[in-house]
C-alpha cells in the first residue's frame, strides 16, 4: 500500500503514518520527492490491510500498489526514475555508464593492463570476477582473496569503481572491502538468503537476471534486495535461454523498455554473456544503448585469446576505445551521456 502524503505535510505529519504502520506489524519506506512525500507500507497483506489511515493529518490518500513487488514498481516512485551516484559516478536517468573488464582476474599484469586500456577509452567502472561460477567444477574457479586483492589495486591505480561477483555469503566481508558494486551473477538471481544479506549491507548492486526467468521473477528478486531498504540497486539482462543454438543465450532487447515501464531502478545490458562471440558484441551494445539501456557491462581482455574464461566473447583491449566511441553515439540517439564524460566536462 502506498501512502501518498499532502504537499503541506510536516515531518511529525510523516513519523505518526511511520509509527502506524509499524505498529501493525508493516515495514514504512518513506519516500521524499521533490513535490510529495509517499510512504510505502510493506508487509503481509493481512497487516497492511489492517491499516486506515484515510482522513489521519496530512495523509492525501491511500493507493494500493498492483503488482506483487511493490519497492521496485514503477508505482512506487510515481514515475521518477532511480539515479545512483557510484563513487561519483553517476547510472540512470539521463547518465549512461560503460562497465568494462574481464571476466576473471587471472593475474596482476592482465588486470592492471584492462584496467589502465578501458580507462583510458573513458570506462565508468572497472568489472572483473574473483569468483567465478564455472558450469563445470573442474574449470577454474576464480583466484578468490588474490583476485579481491588485485582489483583493489586496478582501483587504486585507475580510480574506477570495482563490480565483482558475490556468490557466496561467506565471502561477504571481504567483497565489501573492495567492492563499490556487488554482482549477483544470473546462476543465484533466486538466491534469496544472498539477496537479503546484500540488500542488508546496502552496498550497490548490479542483479543479473536468470537464465530462464521471467522479468516478474526477477522485480521479485529486486523486491529481497530493497526490502532490506538497500535502493542502490541496478537489473541486469544478460541473455536468455531459447530454443536458439546460434550463439550462447538469447539478448532480449525487449526487456529493456518493458523493465523500464515496469520498475523505477536502472536497467543495464551484458553484450558479452549474451552473445558469447566477440563479433556479436558492439552490434548487441549499440542496439541496447540505442533502446534506451542505462549502461553497458562488457567482457574485454588484452590477449582474449590466452583469456582463462569467457575468451571468444571478449573484446580486444587495443579496440576498446572505438567500441566505446560509437556506443556512446548510439546512446546520444537515447538522450543519454556517458557519466564518465560528465564527470570530466
Ligand atoms: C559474469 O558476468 O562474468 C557472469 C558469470 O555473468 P552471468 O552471471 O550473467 O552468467
Ligand atoms: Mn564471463
Amino acid at each position: 500500500m502506498m501512502i501518498v502524503m499532502k504537499p503541506t505535510a510536516d515531518e511529525q505529519e510523516v513519523a505518526a503514518v511511520v509509527q502506524r504502520i509499524e505498529s501493525v506489524g508493516a515495514r514504512a519506506h518513506v519516500v521524499v520527492g521533490d513535490e510529495l512525500t509517499i510512504i510505502g507500507a510493506i508487509g503481509d497483506r493481512e497487516h497492511v490491510a489492517r491499516l486506515d489511515l484515510e482522513g489521519a493529518p496530512g495523509v492525501e490518500r491511500m493507493v494500493p500498489i498492483l503488482k506483487p513487488y511493490k519497492l521496485a514498481s514503477s508505482q512506487f516512485r510515481h514515475g521518477q526514475r532511480t539515479v545512483l551516484d557510484i563513487a561519483g559516478r553517476k547510472l540512470g536517468g539521463e547518465h549512461f555508464a560503460m562497465i568494462a573488464g574481464p571476466c576473471t582476474v587471472e593475474s596482476r599484469e592482465q588486470t592492471l593492463e584492462t584496467a589502465h586500456a578501458v580507462n583510458a577509452a573513458g570506462a565508468t567502472m572497472f568489472r572483473g570476477g574473483a569468483y567465478k561460477p564455472r558450469t563445470s567444477p573442474y574449470a577454474f574457479q576464480g583466484l578468490g582473496q588474490e583476485g579481491l586483492r588485485l582489483l583493489s589495486e586496478a582501483k587504486e591505480q585507475t580510480g574506477l569503481p570495482i563490480v565483482t561477483e558475490l556468490m557466496d555469503l561467506r565471502d561477504l566481508d571481504d567483497v565489501l572491502e573492495v567492492a563499490d558494486v556487488i554482482q549477483i551473477g544470473a546462476r543465484n538471481m533466486q538466491n534469496y538468503s544472498l539477496l537479503t544479506e546484500v540488500g542488508r549491507s546496502g552496498r550497490p548492486t548490479l542483479l543479473k537476471r536468470g537464465l530462464s526467468s521471467t522479468l516478474e521473477e526477477l522485480l521479485m528478486a529486486a523486491e529481497y534486495v530493497l526490502k532490506e531498504g538497500n535502493e542502490s540497486l541496478i537489473l541486469c539482462e544478460r541473455g536468455m535461454r531459447t530454443f536458439e543454438t546460434a550463439y550462447r543465450f538469447t539478448l532480449d532487447l525487449t526487456a529493456i523498455p518493458v523493465l523500464k515501464e515496469l520498475s523505477h531502478l536502472p536497467v543495464v545490458v551484458d553484450p558479452s554473456h549474451a552473445a558469447g562471440r566477440r563479433d556479436l558484441v558492439t552490434p548487441l551494445s549499440l542496439a541496447a544503448a540505442a533502446a534506451g539501456a542505462d549502461g553497458i557491462i562488457v567482457e574485454v581482455h588484452p590477449r582474449p585469446e590466452e583469456a582463462i574464461c569467457d575468451g571468444p566473447q571478449a573484446l580486444v583491449a587495443g579496440e576498446f576505445g572505438y567500441y566505446m566511441e560509437r556506443v556512446q553515439a548510439a546512446a546520444a540517439v537515447a538522450g543519454k551521456v556517458l557519466s564518465e564524460t560528465r564527470l570530466a566536462a
